[in-house]
């Protein structure tokens, strides 16, 4: 079939790779001048499927109103007079009764094990390369509260089938040495010794020029203005003046994924998260002070990850419409974390600082399936988990496409 996926983040080139693996012809379309140019360009680097969760969970509520009119909090609402937004912060509140937190849970755990898997396959088929590392992910509490609460959620999970180490202080130390210079003591935490980090940018760019080698069309600097459908079928995509014809369409714009179905009747419950990312270039003499071994910051809710000579830490969201500017205290929020976490890496100046808008929906799982339109399907919505999910989405995505049943268990959408 002739396939045109809307979307080179790494949601859409996953979903080219795995569509020409399935012997689809495939074009491309992005609005940018390079693949993974948006959200996934300086994410927080963790493919963290043993910590593949919602935000939305019990005990997060009381949280958010100890937050409200803090610059520096870790999730802030800025209401705006958007409905979309308030449906989706309610839609979030609900989310967080204990059974359906249970349930997204184990939705999101699933395809992020699967995706995982597929990650590596890839990898062994193709060798590419992206800054990975195969060094797990390390949650550290730096107060008793939080670790005890991490510990009790760890048992909780256990019974969900999903598995993680409780670390002592003095384990979370053997696993990150870096970890010891910290201005506040690392108390304990949890690992996940399968999980793996790398640069997705680098991953979206290295994927898209395999695909490209396997015949994929990428027709970049397009920008997508609409869907033309009749009879209950999509027949081309809108480009300014020209019309593309296709068999089938993938829509993966990320945050702007809604924006494009609206038109159509297909209402999705995808909205821009905005969250932020530092990265810090580490010279030979200051390496060793930073960390190999992935990271979460139970208290700042920050995640970092070594990418090759680079340092990234990144979090905080933010529910404010598509707005990518940069927030000056939201950004140094972060840096004043990192230099306190790593105070030897104190005198490095951090070159890039960045925001992107997460494409998130209140249950965290992201919308994937065919729509009431029968060759219209998505491959969007991933929130946080995006390059956690990547793969396993792009397999899943192809599959449907190809009308097989795909290999691992999902909500799919439709
Ligand atoms: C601060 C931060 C930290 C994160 N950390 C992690 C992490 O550690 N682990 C993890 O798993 N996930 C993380 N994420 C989430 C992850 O980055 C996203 O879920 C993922 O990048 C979404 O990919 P996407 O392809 O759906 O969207 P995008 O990468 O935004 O791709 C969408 C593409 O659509 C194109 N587009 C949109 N509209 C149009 C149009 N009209 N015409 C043409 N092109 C268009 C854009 O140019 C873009 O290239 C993080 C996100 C943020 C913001």
């Amino acid at each position: 079939m002739k396939i045109v996926v809307l979307g080179a983040g790494v949601i859409g080139v996953t979903s080219a790779w795995y569509l020409a693996a399935a012997g689809h012809e495939v074009t491309v379309l992005d609005r940018r001048p390079e693949p993974g140019l948006e959200t996934s360009f300086a994410n927080g680097g963790q493919i963290s499927a043993g910590h593949a969760e919602p935000w939305a969970r019990p005990g997060v509520v009381p949280k958010i109103f100890g937050w409200l009119g803090r610059e520096d909090a870790p999730l802030l609402f800025r209401p705006r007079a958007d409905w979309a937004q308030w449906r989706w912060g309610l839609g979030f509140l609900r989310e967080c009764i204990p059974g359906r937190f249970e349930r997204n849970s184990r939705t999101l755990s699933g395809l992020a094990i699967y995706s995982r898997e597929c990650l590596r396959a890839l990898r062994r088929g193709t060798g590419i390369r992206y800054d990975e590392l195969s060094r797990g992910i390390l949650h550290f509490c730096t107060s008793q509260r939080d670790f005890e609460a991490v510990a009790r959620h760890a048992e909780a999970v256990r019974a969900m089938g999903i598995s993680r180490q409780l670390k002592s202080a003095q384990e979370c130390l053997a696993i990150e040495p870096a970890l010891d210079d910290s201005r506040s003591p690392v108390l304990g935490g949890v690992y996940t010794p399968e999980d793996e980090s790398g640069d997705a940018r680098r991953f979206t760019q290295e994927l898209a020029r395999l695909c490209a080698e396997k015949g994929v069309r990428f027709e970049m600097q397009r920008t997508i203005d609409g869907l033309e459908a009749a009879g209950g079928r999509v027949e081309s995509v809108r480009l300014g003046a020209e019309r593309l014809c296709a068999d089938a369409f993938v829509v993966s714009l990320g945050s702007y994924s809604p924006l494009l179905l609206e038109p159509l009747g297909i209402r999705i419950p995808v909205y821009p998260l905005k969250g932020y990312s530092i990265t810090l270039p580490l010279t030979p003499e200051h390496a060793d002070a930073a960390p190999t071994v992935s990271l979460t910051d139970e208290a700042h809710k920050i995640v970092i990850s070594r990418l090759g000579n680079r340092l990234r830490a990144a979090g905080t969201a933010e529910l404010t419409g598509y707005d990518t500017s940069l927030n000056a205290i939201r950004c140094d929020a972060i840096v004043q974390r990192i230099r306190h976490l790593f105070p030897a890496l104190g005198a490095i100046e951090p070159v890039d600082r960045w925001a992107g808008l997460r494409p998130a929906t209140p249950d965290n799982v992201p919308v994937i399936g065919r729509t009431r339109m029968r060759n219209l399907f998505l491959n969007t919505g991933h929130g946080t988990l995006g390059w956690t999910l990547a793969c396993g989405s792009g397999r899943v995505l192809a599959d449907l496409v190809s009308g097989r049943t795909p290999e691992v268990a999902f909500r799919f959408f439709g």
